[in-house]
Parts: structure tokens; C-alpha cells; sequence
């Protein structure tokens, strides 16, 4: 275990005492030239990056007109000052929501503004220097992208938008950091995070279907570049290896092979995930998008799903149209891309997958909505069916099942404390701190209702949580995807 200490689970939630910078000794890896040039970012500081910095803030302020509004907008009310999971763990004011946005708000002031011209000090406004460089790549790798501050400000300003830009300023002056960097590299060269190569996939995806035929006696298939099938799903790459995201992979093969939909992977498209989105990278997130489209064409397939992955469902959801459209070659009764959630739901609604809940009477179960699905994205077509849904198959799935604190769920859910490109080693400090909201409503409800295991669908949630739960003395098996649920219940009866 890492030299820190793991916050206290109060009974009550508890705002803490600022300790003002104690998060600037939690950094993350600067990327090495090799790992920027393939994206088009230089390798290190360019000569005069000061100007070239706050040319790219001028640049985004005029693409993006939401950076501008939530730049000009914030009266400084203070709403969403206790809102933020890693100022709650941390105590470090800078992890304030407003706080985090005024270091960029501050340059921008400097130079976008005329107060800030003529009277700087007056209105907070600073000049761009190698410090407020070195505070933006600290704090703003300290923040999630989760979006929860944006639902408790009054103008909905979004802290994730404005920590985008400033990761795509920072980069394009030459301090990208490392972790999110090196993982769009591996997406674009390999066509997915881990970069593995389609014959490991292929391999990989064979043990699968010899494993589940030995546990189940049914041949359920695992298929990889399948020409012709209806479905192409697009995982997130922690589903190829990591457990316990292998076990939703194998409930959607068991999903589709009852209700008799081919479908198929793509070795070019293996990854749902979509690390651009937290660069605030337009391009690669683009290209990365690009390859989607590419395999659906190239399989010939009528749909695409994605598997269980919560920033690649709000790409999806929100963004595959206009970056990767018109998909106007795929099957017009379905939408375009829909979440493996929905299949599962609408099969289960017509009575075409049936379940043993008592498969999984060992649990008693509680939700966690993933910030990306619960602030981003939607499901179904009735509002608020990206909260609905999952907790519709839990429940079809299961005998036991708990809410955690309301105020912890919907809209309102706290990240797992390892969104938005924060999924790395060197932040393990922060990643066990920022965990602390979620941690105690799970605690609550351990303590309350015997709850044993908490579903989700989200690969970095499974990733986070399965660390960080020891540390709350916790066991990482509590962690379960609604996939896999489903895969334990579903009756095979073809
Ligand atoms: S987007 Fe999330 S992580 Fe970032 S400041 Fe807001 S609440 Fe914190
Ligand atoms: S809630 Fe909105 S307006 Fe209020 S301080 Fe935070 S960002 Fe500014």
C-alpha cells in the first residue's frame, strides 16, 4: 500500500478543512516525445510556448462557444465548491470545482478580457508562466471530466469542458501527459488501448468459447472479423483480459446466442473506449471513431452495440453520428449505436431471454450509476433510461437488491474516482481519495442492508474499484458488470 492514508468513512458526509496544496505533490507522467508525435504533438516545451498557449486559448474560445460562456459565466456563488468527489477526499481547495476552472480563467482574463488588460490583479487575472503551466497539468489531471459540479451550478458551467481544453492547450505547447497519450497511440496503431494485436485476440476469444462450453455444455460463440453478421459489439479491451469485465464479454456472446443474433468482434475496432474524449482532442477522437465505422462497413454488419464502457458510451451516444456518420448503410429500425444494455433489456421486455435469479443468491446487490452513462448519454427511448435500464436487468437478474444514498445516484452519482484519463498508478493517492464519497455510501449500505456486491457498467469503474475497495478494506470481488449478472442467470435453452 502507497505512503498515505486512506480517508475515514464518517457516518455523515463531512466537508473537509482546506489543506491547501497538498495535491501538488500527486502528478502524473509527462509523455516522452515518442509518445506525442504520433498524435502531431510536439515533444516538449516549443520555443515561445506562452504565446502559443494562449493562442490555442483564444483558438478553442472561438470553436467551442460553451468554453467562452463557461469561462464569462461563473459568479462565483460557491455551489459547487463541496460538489467535487476529489476536493472531498483530498481537502485540497484546487480540487474545488471553481477553483480548478479559475486557473485557466485566470490566464484567460489576462488576455481575453479588458479588465483583466488594464487592471489584472482587480479581477484575478495572471500572467501565462512555467508555474500556472505546472499548476494546469497538476490540477487539471486531478479532475475526472465526471461532470457532477456542472449538475449543482446555477449556469450548468462544466469543469470537464474547460479541463479539456486546457489538456488540448497543454498539449499542443508539449506537456501531454503520458498515460492518456500512450493509450491513443496504442488505439490508433492497433485499434485498441492495450494494444493487442488480432492474433492474441483471436486466441484470447477461442479459451473464452472452449471455457464457456466446458462451464455451460452449450457452444456459445466468441467470434472475431465474422463477415456478414448482423452485430458488430464494440468492447472496451479491459473485456479481452481484465477480470471482472471478462465475465460481461461472455454474457453478451450467452445474450446473443439465445436470442440467435449473429454478431461479431472487430480486430481493427477491438476497443469501445475513446481516450481523445479526455484530451479534448477533436482529431483523434475522430480517427479513433473513423475505425468504428471502417470495421462495420468492411464486416458488412446491420448494427453496432457497445459493451459495457462509460466515456465509450457517451462518444457513442453523444458524439459516433457527427464524428463518424452517416450510418446510413446499417439496419434503419435500430438505432444508431445502441448500448448492449438495450439489446438485453428489449429481449428480456419481449420474453425472449428468461433468467434464474437464484444463480445469483449469493449477492445481495447495489447499483453504481458511471458518471459518462448517468451525465452524458441516455438509453432506450423514455427519459432517464440510462438509469432505468441497468437497474431493470439487475433486478431481472437478481433476487437482492439495495439502493445506495439518492443522494449519491442518478444525476447526482460520484465518480469512481478514476475517470477521464486519472487511471493510472502514479495516482493512486488521489484515485484511493477521490474514491471516499462513494465508498462511504457503499459502507452505508453494507452496514444497513448486508449488500455483498456493487454491479456497474463501466470498464474503468471495474478497473478503479477492484484497487481502491481493499483500501477501504473492502473485497475486490464485490465488483460485478450487469453483463455478468446477466450471464449467471440467463437460461440456454438453444
Ligand atoms: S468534472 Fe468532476 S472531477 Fe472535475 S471538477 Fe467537476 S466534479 Fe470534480
Ligand atoms: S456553481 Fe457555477 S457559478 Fe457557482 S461558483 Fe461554481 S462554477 Fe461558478
Amino acid at each position: 500500500m502507497a505512503n498515505f492514508e486512506t480517508p475515514e468513512l464518517t457516518e455523515i458526509p463531512v466537508v473537509p478543512q482546506l489543506e491547501p496544496d497538498v495535491m501538488s505533490r500527486c502528478v502524473s507522467h509527462v509523455a516522452k516525445p515518442e509518445i506525442q508525435a504520433p498524435l502531431g504533438y510536439p515533444g516538449e516545451l516549443v520555443d515561445n510556448w506562452e504565446q502559443v498557449a494562449i493562442d490555442k486559448l483564444g483558438e478553442l474560445n472561438a470553436k467551442y462557444r460553451s468554453l467562452q460562456v463557461f469561462l464569462d459565466a461563473c459568479v462565483k456563488c460557491g455551489a459547487c465548491t463541496d460538489k467535487c468527489h476529489y476536493y472531498l477526499g483530498t481537502a485540497d481547495p484546487k480540487n474545488m470545482p471553481v477553483a480548478r476552472q479559475d486557473l485557466l480563467r485566470s490566464v484567460y482574463r489576462r488576455y481575453y478580457t479588458l479588465a483583466g488588460k488594464w487592471f489584472p490583479k482587480l479581477v484575478g487575472a495572471r500572467d501565462m508562466s512555467k508555474a500556472v503551466l505546472d499548476e494546469w497539468y497538476n490540477y487539471f489531471h486531478q479532475c475526472s471530466e465526471c461532470r457532477r459540479c456542472s449538475v449543482f451550478c446555477p449556469y450548468g458551467i462544466d469543469t470537464a469542458e474547460i479541463a479539456m481544453a486546457a489538456r488540448e492547450i497543454m498539449n499542443s505547447v508539449g506537456m501531454g501527459q503520458k498515460y492518456s497519450n500512450e493509450v491513443i497511440g496504442k488505439a490508433l496503431k492497433f485499434g485498441n488501448n492495450l494494444g493487442l494485436p488480432g492474433p492474441a485476440l483471436a486466441d484470447t476469444l477461442e479459451s473464452l468459447e472452449e471455457d464457456v462450453e466446458e462451464d455451460t455444455g452449450v457452444k456459445v460463440r466468441y467470434p472475431l472479423d465474422e463477415k456478414g453478421a448482423e452485430v458488430l459489439v464494440v468492447a472496451p479491451s479491459a473485456d479481452f483480459f481484465a477480470e471482472p469485465h471478462v465475465e460481461s464479454l461472455i454474457g453478451y456472446g450467452k445474450v446473443f446466442h439465445q436470442a440467435g443474433i449473429s454478431w461479431t468482434l472487430s480486430s481493427y475496432a477491438s476497443e469501445g473506449g475513446n481516450f481523445a474524449l479526455f484530451t479534448g482532442s477533436y482529431n483523434n477522437m475522430r480517427q479513433l471513431a473513423l475505425r468504428v465505422r471502417k470495421a462495420a462497413l468492411d464486416l458488412g454488419v446491420k448494427r453496432i452495440v457497445f459493451g459495457e464502457c462509460g466515456h465509450a458510451w457517451r462518444v457513442a451516444y453523444s458524439f459516433l453520428n457527427t464524428l463518424a456518420g452517416p450510418f446510413d448503410f446499417l439496419d434503419p429500425r435500430y438505432p444508431v449505436p445502441q448500448h448492449i444494455c438495450e439489446v438485453t433489456y428489449d429481449l428480456m421486455k419481449r420474453g425472449v431471454l428468461k433468467f434464474d435469479k437464484s444463480q445469483n443468491d449469493h449477492m445481495v446487490l447495489t447499483f453504481h450509476d458511471s458518471c459518462n452513462v448517468a451525465r452524458a448519454s441516455g438509453m432506450g427511448d423514455m427519459p432517464g433510461g440510462q438509469f432505468t435500464i441497468p437497474r431493470e436487468i439487475v433486478k431481472a437478474t437478481c433476487n437482492h437488491f439495495v439502493e445506495m444514498s439518492p443522494d449519491t445516484l442518478y444525476d447526482a452519482t460520484f465518480c469512481c474516482g478514476a475517470g477521464g484519463g486519472t487511471l493510472t498508478d502514479e495516482l493512486i493517492e488521489l484515485r484511493v481519495k477521490g474514491a471516499m464519497p462513494r465508498m462511504q455510501a457503499v459502507k452505508e449500505v453494507v452496514d444497513t442492508a448486508a449488500v455483498t456486491h456493487m454491479a456497474n457498467i463501466c470498464a474503468i469503474c471495474k478497473s478503479q474499484f477492484t484497487k481502491v475497495f481493499p483500501y477501504y478494506d473492502f473485497s475486490a470481488d464485490m465488483i460485478v458488470g450487469v453483463h455478468q449478472l446477466v450471464s449467471s442467470a440467463i437460461i440456454l435453452d438453444r
